[in-house]
């Protein structure tokens, strides 16, 4: 343990000399700058979340470290090292000409980076690799950056991007995270309730941010309880937060969330997708599509709630469908 420590320890010191490194680039490039202006983004919020530049070239990571053919480079995911080649180029950066963000732990030790592309390009967005302080499905970046906020206000907002958390902080939000490109985990929620016992997925309004919401259902019900709140908002479809936050304003963005739906109704618009609920085809399947997510809640009232708010919507007695899903009829022994 104390030898695992010990490399995390210059793991993440070898990331953070990066992240100095692409933040000296980023004062030094007209280009890069251009670019975060045209997002939108001050210097201030830029320095805030360490925002740095990876230049173009291969070996531009050279002149920060004392060796570039340093192995750690590679562990740290900043350099490529392609071993079957016999000639010179064998090692080359990872990250060039992205805007770089750094990825920090709660502790706010460096331990990746995202970084990416600034004009048109693939992939648009480059992760670092797996790495024994970086796990994916694990991390949520921003959450350093947010702990103090998601603790003020009580709840916290999870996103799709970088670019939502960093727009949201600059214009007032600054409670939000987000999943790295990656499916919103049960590992990031029992990450998420450190914080706070109040979550609001905030997704993008296209067909892969509504993809994610339903997989963000999956991941958030064994972790539903009766004093934890769950809630989703889907913004139009030609929005994601960042784009949303800077068309129509903050107050805007504020009455979605405080219009998002909560977890039961998220559950039933799910298990309702292509159900004709008029007819008892219709119900029948709704109960079907319903049950393995109604199983995945925890017992509690919130689950008995359920049970019956199924029962209702599907057109049967609560003893009736807690018969066929063999479970205890609420209030009866
Ligand atoms: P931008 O506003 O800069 O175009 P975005 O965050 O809105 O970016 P999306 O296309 O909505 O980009 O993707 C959401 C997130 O998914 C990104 O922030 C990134 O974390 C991840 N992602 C997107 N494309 C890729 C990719 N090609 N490889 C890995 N991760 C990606
Ligand atoms: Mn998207
Ligand atoms: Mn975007
Ligand atoms: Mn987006």
């Amino acid at each position: 343990a104390a030898k695992a420590r010990e490399q995390r320890l210059s793991l993440t010191d070898v990331l953070a000399k990066a992240m100095g490194h692409y933040r000296d680039q980023l004062k030094r490039s007209d280009r890069a700058i251009a670019y975060l202006k045209k997002r939108g983004l001050t210097g201030t919020i830029a320095a805030r979340f360490g925002l740095g530049y990876a230049p173009p070239g291969s070996h531009a990571l050279a002149s920060a470290y004392a060796r570039y053919d340093d192995p750690q480079l590679v562990e740290a995911g900043l350099v490529i090292h392609k071993q079957e080649t016999g000639e010179e180029e064998r090692r080359y950066d990872r990250f060039r000409d992205r805007i770089m963000f750094p990825i920090r732990n709660p502790k706010g030790e460096v331990i990746g980076f995202g970084g990416r592309i600034l004009d048109s390009g693939e992939p648009k967005y480059l992760n670092s690799p797996e790495t024994p302080v970086f796990v994916k499905g694990r991390e949520l970046y921003g959450l350093y950056e947010a702990r103090q906020a998601m603790r003020e206000r009580g709840h916290v907002l999870v996103t799709e991007g970088y670019m939502d958390v960093v727009a949201l902080a600059q214009l007032g939000v600054p409670n939000a995270v987000a999943t790295l490109g990656t499916a919103c985990t049960a590992d990031h929620i029992a990450k998420l309730m450190r914080f706070t016992d109040a979550v609001v997925f905030s997704f993008d309004g296209d067909t892969a941010g509504r993809r994610a919401a339903s997989r963000a259902l999956e991941a958030v019900l064994p972790h539903a309880s009766d004093t934890r709140s769950f809630r989703f908002l889907f913004l139009p479809p030609e929005h994601d937060p960042d784009s949303f936050i800077r068309a129509e304003g903050r107050e805007a963005f504020e009455r979605c969330i405080a219009e998002a739906i909560p977890l039961s109704a998220q559950l039933m618009a799910v298990a309702a997708a292509d159900c004709d609920l008029a007819t008892p085809e219709g119900r029948s399947r709704m109960l079907a599509q319903a049950r393995p997510l109604f199983e995945q809640l925890p017992d509690g009232l919130l689950q008995a709630q359920m049970l019956n708010e199924l029962a209702q919507r599907g057109g049967l007695s609560v003893e009736v469908l807690a018969g066929h899903w063999q479970r205890p009829v609420p209030g009866k022994r």
